[in-house]
């Protein structure tokens, strides 16, 4: 997983160049639903309870024989028509600077539990990712700040995640503490910061 977020980071081209998927789906060719569709597990209908199936979009040129080669998860009963739209989740975070020192947390939870990483997390509905940023800051260092500007986006397609990073700074009352998820909170001088220890990889070169 590391590896990919190093390289997905280094090269917008790389990444602008169409998946083996949509690819196959405009030349014409069919092999099947992809694998990461057939891995979701999606049951039953949550519109009408039917069942749902793995299936291809009927009609041809429609939007969704454009993506995923037209295989979609859809509700069985054909008078509903539900489909199950499965999308990137996003992770937000926030660099955190306080007078020349950046904040880490030391997590309490997997994965990676017991190594220092930024405050992030899954951004929720109904919030901007600067105000994801700024919560999971509060959430998991108990640490009140300031959003600068973005600073660091990394994909990762092959587990369905996309992170933005955002510079921060500490705001009064200027304290942090472990909030929930995190076992301490420290600041560190750049050149303190214990690498060897760092969660993620991107986030390590990130900070690097
Ligand atoms: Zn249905």
């Amino acid at each position: 997983m590391s590896s990919v977020m190093a390289s997905a980071s280094a090269s917008y081209e790389h990444n602008l160049a169409p998946s083996v998927t949509f690819a196959n789906s405009i030349m014409g060719c069919d092999e099947g639903p992809p694998a990461h569709l057939k891995r979701i597990k999606s049951n039953f209908c949550r519109q009408c309870g039917s069942a749902m199936q793995l299936k291809r979009a009927k009609e041809e040129g429609s939007e969704d024989s454009d993506s995923n080669g037209g295989w979609r998860h859809m509700c069985s009963n054909d008078e509903c028509g539900y489909i199950d739209y499965f999308n990137p989740k996003m992770v937000v975070g926030c660099i955190v600077e306080h007078e020349g020192k950046i904040l880490l947390c030391r997590r309490a939870i997997e994965p990676c539990k017991g190594l220092w990483t930024v405050p992030a997390g899954f951004m929720e509905l109904d919030e901007t990712t600067a105000e994801g940023a700024a919560r999971e800051t509060w959430e998991e260092a108990q640490a009140l700040v300031q959003v600068l500007a973005p600073y660091a986006h990394w994909d990762i397609p092959m587990i369905g995640q996309a992170y933005i990073l955002f510079r921060a700074k500490l705001v009064h009352p200027f304290t942090f503490s472990p909030g929930r998820e995190s076992l301490e909170t420290r600041l560190f001088h750049p050149g303190d910061i214990p690498f060897d220890q760092v969660a993620f990889s991107s986030v390590s070169s990130t900070l690097k």
